[in-house]
């Protein structure tokens, strides 16, 4: 027994979200390295503690989440459903950190009940992605099927970058991406398939990329990617690097049927003469060429 709790300690301790465990009275009977590097609290300075002592959470407006039955690990306790809560908590050196918490109820191995409490920097890419997409929700911005930025926020965000790089020189990418034979995949399997497909390549490209770059659906089985500030010599390589992942990506049917489709893309930098038709245009050629030289490819012109 005593190795498994070791094991998964371990595990746990080798994660770079905080998890923290409290029992009934809210003190604190785990703690994993993570919470230490988010919190600059160590196991000893926490252990037996209770938490809402230690951090005095506040909620975004700056009110004390503690305050009896505001406190979101007594409601877990109380109703036993996995709740989530941004919040503030105060560092060990005593800045605010914004962190994002999920609490959910476990049995402990000695029967007794215990929360493990999971934090994130809301500073951490992850973080940042899932905030930008809630932004996109409400601003109708967003594509249903695969929940990344739809075509117009794509447009949009292109006219925004290319006055900037009119303006201030910054420099960006544009990637366009097509699904290869896509149209055979809902021939053999059918259109809801092809649409778990669409969803696989979009998550596998938007779970790779950096939290500033964007992806968008353009149109069908069409994306696009805006890289910002991308070193000209690395262009190929991300380009390629986002191939290789799509093409590793696997989704099984429930018939135990594994499906993998590829992509062809081009892609190039932004310069300061283009506009938003004649960069996207570039782009499509580009991926066009890849199709050409014989799909599951990268094309790729730079401007200087
Ligand atoms: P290529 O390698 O030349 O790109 O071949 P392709 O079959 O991907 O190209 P084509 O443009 O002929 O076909 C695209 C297909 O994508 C046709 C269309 O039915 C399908 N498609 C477009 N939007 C959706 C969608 O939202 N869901 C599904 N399941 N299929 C879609
Ligand atoms: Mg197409
Ligand atoms: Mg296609």
């Amino acid at each position: 027994m005593l190795e498994t709790v070791d094991f998964y300690r371990e595990i746990l301790d080798n994660l770079y979200d905080g998890i923290f465990f409290v029992d009934k009275e809210g003190c604190i009977t785990y703690w994993n390295k993570g919470a230490t590097s988010l919190t600059g609290y160590k196991p000893s300075d926490v252990q037996g503690r209770n938490y809402c002592d230690i951090f005095q959470p506040l909620d975004k407006h700056g009110n004390h989440l503690c305050e009896s039955d505001t406190c979101p690990i007594r409601r877990v306790f109380n109703i036993s459903t996995l709740t989530e809560v941004e919040a503030y908590i105060c560092h060990k050196e005593g800045h605010l950190l914004p962190i994002s918490i999920r609490i959910a109820p476990v049995r402990h191995v000695s029967q007794q009940y215990v929360v493990a409490v999971e934090i994130h920097s809301s500073s951490s890419p992850r973080y940042a992605m899932r905030q930008r997409l809630e932004e996109l929700q409400d601003m109708a911005m967003h594509d249903p099927l695969t929940g990344i930025a739809n075509r117009r926020f794509v447009e949009i965000n292109i006219g925004a970058r290319l006055e900037e790089l009119k303006r201030y020189g910054f420099d960006f990418s544009v990637m366009f991406i097509d699904a290869d034979h896509f149209k055979h995949i809902n021939d053999t399997h059918g259109h809801a398939v092809g649409d778990r497909i669409l969803k696989m390549i979009s998550a596998t490209i938007a779970n790779s990329l950096r939290s500033f770059d964007i992806i968008g659906r353009w149109g069908g089985e069409e994306f696009i990617v805006l890289l910002i500030n991308p070193k000209p010599d690395n262009l190929f390589k991300l380009a390629d690097r986002l191939r290789k992942l799509v093409e590793k990506s696997a989704l099984t049917l429930e018939s135990a049927e594994v499906l993998q489709v590829t992509v062809s893309i081009g892609a190039t930098e932004a310069k300061s003469s283009d506009t938003l038709d004649s960069l996207v245009d570039r782009a499509d050629k580009l991926m066009f060429e890849s199709k050409r030289r014989g799909r599951n490819r990268v094309s790729i012109e730079l401007s200087h």
